[in-house]
């Protein structure tokens, strides 16, 4: 189901207790020399939207959140972004109607890394009010992590910033917007964990043209493989999601 194509009424008969709502949110940033700046919000809305080709029934679908917080990138140039303060409350501002109209299950599915610190934080300003509802988010790359790493040939097994992984996705999708002739090894980046500790620096002291890893090695037949892959995961946990049983409020 998809939010935006139903009507009120359609969208009354909806079950509020076996639907899981999602919201995808991703960002609109510098990705390096040979990638457009959509590339999450291309590659997590084209995740959500065949997520819910697959879970028709169960899977409520909002439109792709393009702003994220992406001022680490900002010294690159070409981004946009939210304050941190103004993302996690747009979160909040985003989902609160529909909790207050009875959905039960929700699901921040995430394209971008400077999203994880506010989409928590939202959904911890939210969790006092909403204790009878499951709040969950997670990055597409956490939950199909074994999906996407197996499918990576360079050293870097991680998604980072207009890599292997993501090129690849992109590739896959959306080809014309891919600078072939730019493609180059970028392994030699700061990583912003290190013996266990997070290390934070912005993408232009991070990288050297502003992205990571191995995008050198990408190819749209990975991007096609490592898509079926990460959807069909995605998929399988929203079933999870939606077996789960529902949180009730507790206070001892
Ligand atoms: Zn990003």
């Amino acid at each position: 189901m998809k939010f935006q194509e139903m009507t009120s009424g359609q969208l009354r008969q909806v079950d509020r207790e076996q639907t899981l709502v999602v919201l995808p949110i991703a960002a609109c940033e510098q990705h390096g020399p040979h990638m457009p700046t959509g590339t999450d919000t291309i590659i997590c809305g084209g995740i959500a939207e065949a997520v819910e080709q697959r879970c028709r029934d169960s899977v409520l679908l909002l439109p792709t959140l393009w702003p994220g917080a992406s001022h680490h990138h900002l010294p690159w140039g070409a981004t946009v972004t939210l304050e941190l303060e103004t993302y996690t409350t747009l979160l909040c501002q985003l989902l609160k109607p529909l909790l207050d109209d009875g959905y039960r299950r929700v699901l921040l599915l995430n394209g971008h890394g400077g999203n994880i610190d506010p989409m928590r934080v939202a959904l911890r300003r939210l969790q006092p009010d909403y204790p009878h509802v499951l709040l969950t988010a997670a990055s597409y790359w956490s939950i199909a992590e074994k999906e996407i790493i197996d499918r990576l040939d360079g050293s870097d097994k991680i998604l980072g910033h207009a890599c292997e992984a993501e090129t690849s996705l992109v590739m896959h999708l959306r080809p014309d917007l891919v600078h072939i002739d730019d493609l180059e090894d970028a392994t030699d980046y700061l990583r912003d964990m290190q013996h266990g500790v997070f290390i934070c620096q912005d993408m232009a002291q991070r990288t050297r043209r502003g992205h990571t890893g191995r995008p050198d090695l990408a190819s749209p037949e990975k991007g096609a493989a490592m898509f079926e892959a990460v959807v069909a995961r995605v998929a399988a946990v929203g079933g999870e999601l939606i077996a789960m049983p529902l949180p009730e409020p507790r206070r001892p």
